[in-house]
């Protein structure tokens, strides 16, 4: 017998309903490279977004067509998330990072019919224009004083394309299944592969997001997203954000930038800010030189990469902010894991209470979690064994676009493999240790070089480490780290090793430092390991 509950369809055109109703008057801030300061509100983006799709209305686009973005975090962004997908198209968003190759690889394959693109990318897109001739226009988004002159053919301007449109839209009751955003995976290794988001896994995901032991969002907060809306939808934001009225802070091109994420989160008030490691490095070493503190930041989440314990340290003991460590995949839109403190432990000590906040969080209702050995047996979760990380829920892909059924990805019994190599302990807690990839087998053991990592960020002259498996002839594989100093600081590699003394097994202990001025970095900001062993290929470790 079935239940006697309206079937009302989950739409991402409803969170702007709601959001233009319950919160039309909270503020969205952002810099754009028009405006160093622009604000508007959440009603106003919401009408905007209508304009927009009344304008993509008279495109002759259908159902299912796909609009590329190549865009910074800012307002108008954000009405094209709602414009595009709320009209039942695809909103692709584009990582203006990677090379010109996976650029046109990604806009081909995905067969984007135009391309919404911040005026400071369309020098890229210009030199790319005569390999993706499918592409039917670009629209600029600015207004016409700020147009940049460009041999690109078929250009509009935003602000005109949707300036003398009405902002009434009834929003097409779609299916909840539709599909409404695309994003590619960075891809290491082979092209890059493109997922398929839908609105129903988008609201799940968002309304999974709010929950106290996740991001805990509510109107009372001001979220600042660094985190970029051309990866993973900004971890779902756009849409967590609006469901609970938050206000929002957009730092545009401004990233990057310490000083001015500082200064954004100081005048705006910023209470969650959310980004990968990289980005706060940048930030906690302009607050350490200029004598800054974070004052108004109650937390911030930071995913993507492994949080190093320094870092949660900095921001705790210099700053009084929690760090809640994250984490996911494009593929799981991208929330499967978030560490808070289980009742139970808030008594640790400070020291307990830092080692449980390196790990990568418990998984939150909505994605359930598994560990298997070669043979895809599942793994006591003991806090010691090591498996491959499998994840099944309505937030995860089932597969990749137009790579349907080939790309190996899945299990028999309907498990997304991770690709990612983890232990959970009795608690629930996961920690990442390596990509399968990336694992270091020393002596048919393996060693973590995500542990490895975060111990050597510890000590106060590294900036970066990056940690590989080296051949060696009787261990078959030994770990190199690879480190880059800090700004005015100096370490020999004698004192790095002894750094490791007392701090892992003996015989995780790296066999050698290389010293580098940087790492390479992925299109999203990661090490790049696979650059980085090529680098090293014929690295000679001493006897
Ligand atoms: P992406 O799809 O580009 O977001 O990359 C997802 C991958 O980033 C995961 O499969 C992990 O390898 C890595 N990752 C994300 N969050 C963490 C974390 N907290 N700790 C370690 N690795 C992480």
């Amino acid at each position: 017998m079935n239940g006697l509950m309206m079937n009302t369809p989950l739409l991402i055109s409803s969170i702007a309903e709601h959001a233009a109703k319950f919160h039309g008057d909270r503020e969205i801030v952002s810099v754009t490279g028009d405006n160093p300061c622009h604000r508007c509100t959440i009603g106003e983006a919401i009408s905007r977004a209508k304009q927009l799709a009344n304008a993509l209305g008279k495109l002759g686009l259908k159902q299912g067509d796909r609009i590329a973005t190549i865009a910074w975090n800012d307002y108008r962004h954000l009405e094209i998330y709602y414009g595009v997908s709320g009209s039942g198209y695809v909103c692709h968003t584009i990582n203006p990072r990677l090379f010109a190759e996976q650029l046109i690889f990604i806009i081909n394959h995905a067969e984007d019919r135009f391309i919404f693109v911040d005026a400071m990318f369309v020098p890229l897109l210009e030199a790319l224009a005569d390999k993706i001739p499918n592409v039917e226009g670009f629209i600029v988004l600015t207004d016409e004083a700020h147009m940049p002159e460009t041999s690109l053919r078929n250009v509009l301007c935003y602000e005109t394309f949707i300036g003398a449109e009405s902002s009434h839209f009834d929003w097409p009751e779609l299916d909840e299944r539709t599909a409404s955003a695309l994003c590619y995976t960075s891809g290491t290794t082979g092209d890059p592969k493109g997922v398929l988001y839908d609105h129903r896994s988008t609201i799940l995901h968002a309304y999974a997001s709010l929950a106290p032991d996740v991001m805990g969002l509510s109107s009372r907060d001001v979220v600042l997203p660094v985190v970029p809306l051309f990866h993973v939808n900004a971890w779902g934001i756009p849409y967590s954000v609006l469901m609970a009225g938050a206000k929002l802070v957009f730092p545009g091109p401004k990233m990057g930038d310490g000083e001015a994420l500082y200064g954004l989160m100081d005048s705006e008030n910023v209470t969650l800010a959310l980004g990968v490691p990289t980005v706060w490095l940048a930030l906690l070493q302009y607050t350490e030189k200029a004598g800054k503190r974070l004052d108004k930041l109650d937390r911030s989440i930071v995913g993507g990469a492994a949080v190093p314990r320094a870092m949660i340290e900095a921001f705790r003991d210099k700053h009084d902010v929690e760090v809640r460590q994250g984490w996911g995949m494009t593929e799981m839109s991208p929330v499967g894991a978030v560490n808070t403190i289980k009742a139970g432990l808030e008594k640790l000590s400070p020291d307990d209470l830092l080692d449980l906040a390196t790990k990568a969080g418990r998984g939150l209702y909505g994605c359930e979690l598994r560990i298997v050995d070669d043979g895809g047996n599942e793994l006591e979760w003991d806090g010691q064994a090591y498996g491959a990380l499998q994840v099944r829920g309505p937030w995860i892909c089932s597969d990749y676009f137009k790579l349907e059924g080939s790309a190996g990805s899945h299990t028999d019994d309907g498990w997304f493999d991770t690709g990612d190599v983890a232990i959970i302990d009795p608690q629930g807690y996961m920690t990442i240790t390596d990509r399968t990839k990336d694992v270091i087998k020393s002596g048919g053991e393996w060693i973590s070089s995500i542990e490895l990592e975060n111990t050597a960020m510890g000590h106060p002259a590294v900036a970066e480490a990056a940690v590989i498996g080296v051949a060696h002839p009787k261990w078959t594989e030994r770990p190199l780290l690879v480190v880059v100093k800090a700004e005015d600081q100096d370490v020999s590699k004698e004192e790095m090793l002894a750094f490791f003394e007392g701090k892992v097994a003996t015989w995780w202990v790296p066999s050698d430092v290389a010293f580098v001025d940087e790492l390479p970095h992925t299109a999203t900001g990661k090490v790049k390991k696979i650059e980085l062993r090529r680098q090293f290929a014929d690295y000679q470790l001493p006897d």
